[in-house]
């Protein structure tokens, strides 16, 4: 029996290797407990029927002497990641039938590693969401506490990783989507600089803050997939490589926005726990600053601007003839209207509203334009704040995770995100480490810490975060 609930990518590569098992029964191991635990957590809405010939495959890679980090590690893939001649429906209507005709290339990339796909995971309707609660195919469930959501989008890569469904996982983070469900479920979440992971063969959201970002177990877990799948990609024209920044030395100084983390909207158990977590950083000789970013309690207002002006854009190619679910009406618009109102849901046709309102003539200048403005005076406040700091901390979330249901407003959903927006809306990297739990009604529910560093410096987060992780 091999014990999942210890295994990491580390530990299981120097196992493959030594031949105490092999791939096929690493993913045979994964498949039974699919078969135990999903009907309940709703993490996959697909398990792949070849996994254990892929396995088959990576076992005769390993025969031959070949070795790769990722040889044989299973994973789950966000259902918004195209991999060649399966599906892929970013969890909507709309999409239901939709095969993909060409991989991602981070799917390449894994490919060419011999990954094993064990399926396609849950996500909120093309990614928009917070909860998994948006996906046209249920909610993913919270393994810590079942009457909770596990967070979102990515709900189903962090409930495959944290429930042992799956080694590791990919996810998509346009405003938190890998961060936010990692904390609440007790995993790390990273998202990294925006360019640094290919995004061609990602179904796009917001496309200048989209980002694919590893989901581990813990942060050397999550360094090994973001070093499978990173490098500049001539597909995406906005990819980087990673000589673009300089690398410079600790200087052992971390920033804390005291402002926006003692805010009203975080919970009391979160700042004490986050303040437990700045004393443990401060054992291990990191002195604290209080940071003033004058633009940063704007920044979740100018995300649900420039996040739906560009996903109005984005989704306007699913109208039913070119893409996406069709339904006869009896002329072209109402073709578009019932296909459109059929294929999408709520919280779709939501943002859809927004981003085209935001983007009109007339309310351009009073939303859009004023959003970008903003985005550029945060990324000069954020550069500069690193002239002084090694990274920045925040909690992930404000709140531990919600019971199903209960947050039936998309607004107070939205607050989830105040913390982890920025990194996307300037562009930098940013990792979700847990920092803990606190007990709510019995159970533990966990909790996580973000760490934040200057574009092109997850050397940093990986550094700091191995640290913390070891307190
Ligand atoms: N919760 C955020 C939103 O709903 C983030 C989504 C994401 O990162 N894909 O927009």
């Amino acid at each position: 029996m091999i014990d999942l609930n210890t295994l990491t990518i580390v530990s299981a590569r120097a196992k493959l290797d030594a031949k105490e098992f092999s791939a096929v029964q690493l993913a045979q191991g994964y498949l039974d407990e699919i078969k135990k635990k999903n009907g309940e957590l709703n993490a996959y809405l697909e398990v792949y029927d070849d996994v254990l010939e892929q396995a088959k495959v990576a076992d005769d890679m390993i025969a031959k002497g070949e070795s790769y980090p990722l040889l044989g590690i299973p994973l789950a893939i966000k259902d918004v990641i195209l991999i060649k001649g399966r599906r892929v429906s970013a969890a909507s209507k709309m999409l239901e039938n939709y095969v993909a005709s060409y991989d991602a290339t981070v799917i390449t990339k894994l490919k060419k590693q011999g990954a094993i796909f064990l399926g396609r995971t849950n996500t909120d309707e093309f990614a928009m969401g917070g909860s998994t609660e948006n996906s046209a195919y249920g909610v993913t469930k919270n393994p810590h506490d079942v009457s909770r959501v596990a967070g979102g989008s990515s709900g189903g890569s962090v409930v495959a990783v944290a429930a042992n469904l799956a080694l590791g996982a990919l996810g998509s983070d346009t405003g938190g989507s890998v961060r936010e469900p990692a904390a609440f479920c007790g995993i790390v979440g990273f998202k990294p600089t925006y360019g640094r992971v290919s995004r061609y063969g990602l179904i796009a959201m917001g496309s200048s803050l989209d980002c694919i970002g590893p989901i581990a177990k813990n942060v050397e877990d999550a360094k090994i997939i973001f070093n499978a799948v990173d490098g500049q990609d001539f597909l995406d024209s906005t990819s980087i490589t990673d000589t673009t920044y300089q690398k410079v030395s600790l200087k052992k100084v971390i920033g804390v926005p005291f402002d926006l983390v003692n805010g009203e909207g975080v919970s009391k158990e979160v700042k004490e726990s986050f303040n437990q977590s700045i004393k443990k950083l401060e054992t291990i000789g990191f002195t604290i600053k209080d940071i003033t970013l004058k633009n940063l309690d704007a920044a979740l207002a100018t995300y649900y601007i420039i996040m739906p002006a560009e996903a109005s854009t984005n989704l306007s190619r699913f109208d039913g003839v070119r893409y996406g679910l069709h339904k006869d009406g009896k002329n072209l618009l109402e073709d578009y209207m019932l296909s459109k109102a059929s294929g999408f849901g709520k919280e779709v046709r939501r943002r859809i509203l927004l981003g085209t309102y935001v983007l009109s003539h007339g309310y351009y200048d009073a939303y859009y334009r004023k959003a970008q403005n903003v985005r550029s005076a945060l990324k000069k406040e954020f550069i500069k704040a690193f002239d002084d700091v090694d990274v920045i901390i925040t909690p992930t979330v404000p709140f531990v995770a919600w019971k199903i249901g209960e947050k039936n407003d998309p607004v107070s959903v939205y607050l989830a995100d105040i913390f982890t927006v920025t990194a996307n809306i300037v562009g930098i990297p940013a990792i979700s480490i847990p920092s803990g739990n606190i007990l709510t009604e019995g159970k533990k529910l966990p909790l996580g810490i973000q760490f934040m560093a200057p574009h092109g410096r997850e050397d940093l987060l990986f550094e700091i975060g191995n640290k913390f992780e070891a307190l």
